[in-house]
């Protein structure tokens, strides 16, 4: 049996070896390192993938979380709305440009944004709501569009485990996670479902104006050379990487179908035992598993560490994403939170663990890591 890894791209890059080799050849060939034909043929691609009208490639999908509150011309004071069960980037950027993050909890079984918990959070002072489409399902954006319009807020998608998932609204049409709200922002960090070989993001906008200030912004606040019109940042993907996803991309569907084949796999082999609760599945989107997470049950959850280390044992991996909210980490401590304030958010962190989920996971290995997690987490019951 192959190595089992959380993520494995060895494989993968086995089966597109030709492509990517040939893509990264010929920007050498090129020596056009920075600002190649390949990140404008990328962004072209990618663009008519997602149907956003416009895609910015940046340096990484902070970056891009950063540029898009630049692009809306946030203030100091501002308060921006964000879930507290998810990566740091997505408050990084907010306490970085000295807005305010503030934070909510989530649903238990999407583990995405609590809408009406979304709607207590607004003041005067609020300005935009940056829902993560955490582990690759969307957050309920029907509904946090619908609150967005009715109190002039800005919608900055966090797309960054999420590129590909659709979302279906009520009256029927879909769209592609990042393209729905003002400006959607997605990293192609390598081990997200869209990975380069390096860091990479890109931002998604339908809004012509916002286009231009996101270019200029990424680009030094530069719109004529050398004439800077605003700060800006110099945040670029660079030529090699695009290579690399423009050989990639065409694949994307067939690496979300074998993500979501093998979750399929893990909840038949999960869904019956009370301990486990497989990932919930919303009405309105797909899922492309970035991550397949369990939620463990009350009775095994105090046994987490203890899991993951005998599944260690057995060269299974297994990962805790995320150990700490938000809004219980050093560094974004704040008078107005303190633990027990966000009850859904600390029971996920105590309780939820990754099982491995990538593009080239065999049925031999789906069958040692599902009777090897049922074994374990029967005989830690007791
Ligand atoms: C990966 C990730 C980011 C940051 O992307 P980088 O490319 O690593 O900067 C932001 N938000 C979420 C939810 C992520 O998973």
């Amino acid at each position: 049996m192959r190595k089992i890894q959380m993520v494995d791209l060895q494989t993968q890059y086995q089966q597109i070896k030709k492509e990517i080799d040939g893509g990264i050849q010929e920007v050498i060939d090129s020596a056009a390192f920075v600002k190649g034909k390949k990140v404008t043929d990328f962004a072209g691609h990618l663009q008519s993938y997602t149907g956003a009208k416009h895609v910015i490639p940046v340096g990484n999908g902070t970056d891009a979380l950063q540029i898009a509150l630049m692009a809306l011309g946030l203030q100091r004071g501002d308060e921006v709305i964000t879930p507290t069960f998810t990566f740091i980037a997505t408050a990084e950027v907010v306490a970085l440009l000295g807005l305010t993050p503030v934070v909510v909890d989530v649903d238990w079984d999407t583990m995405n944004m609590d809408t009406d918990a979304v709607r207590r959070a607004i003041t005067p002072r609020t300005k935009a709501i940056v829902p993560v489409h955490l582990f690759g399902q969307c957050a309920d954006m029907e509904t946090l569009l619908q609150i967005a319009r009715e109190n002039n807020l800005y919608v900055v998608e966090d797309a960054c485990q999420a590129i590909g998932a659709k979302y279906t609204f009520r009256d029927g049409h879909t769209a592609q996670a990042g393209t729905m709200g003002e400006i959607g922002c997605t990293s192609f960090f390598p081990s997200k479902n869209l990975g380069c070989y390096g860091d990479g993001g890109a931002l998604f906008t339908n809004d012509d104006a916002l286009a231009a200030r996101i270019q200029a912004i990424a680009n030094h606040g530069m719109v004529v050379r050398y004439h800077h019109d605003m700060v800006g940042v110099n945040s670029r993907l660079d030529t090699i990487q695009a290579a690399v996803l423009d050989a990639k991309l065409p694949h994307l569907d067939e690496y979300t179908a074998a993500r979501q084949k093998a979750a399929a796999y893990y909840d038949s082999a999960f869904r019956d035992n009370e301990n486990l609760l497989v990932p919930a599945r919303a009405p309105y989107s797909t899922h492309v598993y970035h991550q397949y997470t369990l939620r463990l049950s009350g009775r095994i959850a105090p046994f987490r560490s203890d899991i993951q280390a005998r599944l260690a044992e057995k060269g299974i991996p297994a990962m805790i994403y995320y150990p700490v909210p938000l809004h219980l980490q050093k560094a974004y401590q704040d008078p107005r939170y303190r633990a027990g304030d966000f009850p859904v958010a600390e029971r996920l962190a105590n309780c939820v663990l990754s099982l491995p989920m990538h593009t080239c996971l065999d049925e031999e290995q789906l069958a040692y890591i599902t009777h090897n997690v049922l074994q374990i987490v029967e005989s830690c019951k007791g």
